[in-house]
């Protein structure tokens, strides 16, 4: 055993042993990403005396905000990458390991490495986890190696740059989108866009196909599609209704309801759910993908004293999947978890959401929204009148987005 990996072990049984300081409540936040991370830190912001500890599996924080540039050859892995100690310095105690079961009865999480730990209240922000049975061959096909989603930013990131970096010219990048929701709405398209121009500049007679199982673009399209008329004809070719139902990774061919496609390079982006220790748990229910919570206290409708955020949950109307909501999820659970534990009752909030997309490396464009309280349905509703979408892309827009990234990693981790 690693010195490292004793240390974590010691870390986490010590832990488990120690009930805490007497009248003092612990939270375990499961998940140390967008979600988890900020509630952590709010929760030691807004009530010093409350105990938290995060379980988290990565060893480092990877933001998939700002990796598709990475994938594009216009940033690296080091500028979407942050350590856990900021965490630290507000008093949260990072367990770096995997939680494999939840008891929400005896309150106690067991982590991989061995042991368990006790909680008042557990925040659970797991992200997604993929459903690979849709897409016949498809976990085959990851485990190859040969065929990449990329869709948590990680070692997948800079693989899938290497593909490209390697890929002839001449050669065609597919990138297979799944129906909604998904994670990140305008992703896929942000991708397809940087990897055209990244060809438009170092592989000319390379092709970028997506292939949509949506109708039509289901983010920003009338922007997005803009963009492609004027950047990169002869380029880039959207093609909707075109679900994926098989990969085979020795061919390099998408199997589509329609017809088949080859690619030199395949990025197939599969259907989604929420984050395996989500449905370990019991929070999501038989035949469902995702968390149903009350949006006053994010707290799960399936399982009382559990609060779950970010991509895991049944989002509300217009409630996109995104790192932006994560954080404001965090921080109406924050809030709620900090009400609760100190006998008052939680008050609803406003939350709003903002999401930028790189059409190239220099322009961007954006959309967001507001979302209240409505007490007649019990729901978060978008504000009427509130948000929109860019009037066009711009450079100023590929600045606001860099500011919004270092603002959000600094309100999560700093
Ligand atoms: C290519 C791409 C681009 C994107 N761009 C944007 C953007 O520009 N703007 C935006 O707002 N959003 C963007 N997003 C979406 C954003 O990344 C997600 O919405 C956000 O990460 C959701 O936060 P989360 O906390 O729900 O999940 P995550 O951030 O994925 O965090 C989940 C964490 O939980 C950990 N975990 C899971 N299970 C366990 C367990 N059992 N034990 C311990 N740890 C566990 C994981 O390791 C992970 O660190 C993008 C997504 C992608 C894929």
């Amino acid at each position: 055993m690693k010195r490292r990996d004793f240390l974590k072990l010691t870390g986490a049984a010590a832990l488990a042993g120690c009930a805490g300081a007497p009248g003092k409540a612990r939270v375990v936040v499961v998940g140390g990403g967008f979600g988890g991370a900020t509630v952590a830190k709010y929760i030691r912001l807004w009530d010093p005396a409350i105990d938290v500890v995060l379980v988290e599996r990565a060893g480092v924080f990877t933001s998939c905000p700002m990796s598709n540039l990475v994938i594009a050859g216009a940033n690296s892995m080091e500028d979407i990458r942050q350590g856990y100690d900021g965490l630290q310095r507000h008093g949260v105690q990072v367990v770096n390991d995997e939680v494999i079961a939840l008891d929400a009865a005896k309150k106690t999480v067991t982590l991989e490495r061995g042991g368990t730990i006790g909680f008042e209240r557990v925040v659970v922000s797991p992200g997604v986890d993929f459903r690979y049975g849709e897409i016949q061959g498809s976990e085959e096909a990851m485990q190859s190696g040969r065929v990449l989603h990329a869709w948590k930013a990680g070692s997948q990131t800079s693989a899938l740059r290497a593909q490209l970096e390697q890929m002839r010219d001449g050669g065609v990048f597919a990138i297979s989108v799944p129906m909604t929701p998904y994670r990140c709405p305008p992703g896929p398209y942000e991708r397809a866009s940087v990897v055209a121009e990244y060809f438009k500049r170092a592989k000319p007679r390379a092709k970028v196909l997506v292939l949509d199982a949506n109708p039509d673009v289901s983010s920003k399209p009338g922007l997005f599609k803009a963009a492609w008329k004027d950047l990169y004809p002869g380029i880039l070719e959207y093609r909707g209704n075109s679900r994926a139902i098989g990969v085979d990774a020795a061919t390099m061919t998408l199997k589509l309801e329609v017809e088949d496609i080859k690619a030199d390079v395949l990025n197939v982006v599969p259907p989604q759910r929420a984050g395996d220790i989500a449905v370990q748990a019991g929070l999501v229910p038989a035949r469902q993908q995702w968390c149903d919570v009350d949006w006053r206290t994010m707290e799960s409708k399936a399982v009382p004293g559990v609060h779950v955020l970010g991509d895991a949950t049944l989002a509300a109307a217009a409630m996109p999947k995104s790192a932006s909501m994560a954080n404001n999820h965090a921080k109406i659970a924050a809030a709620a978890v900090v009400e609760l534990l100190n006998g008052r009752k939680p008050v609803p909030v406003q939350i709003l959401n903002t999401c930028y997309s790189f059409v190239s490396r220099t322009e961007a464009i954006r959309v967001s929204s507001v979302h209240a309280w409505d007490e007649k349905d019990a729901t978060l509703k978008p504000v009427p009148g509130s948000g929109g979408v860019s009037a066009a892309r711009s450079e100023a827009e590929a600045t606001y987005a860099w500011h919004w990234a270092r603002t959000i990693w600094a309100d999560t981790l700093g």
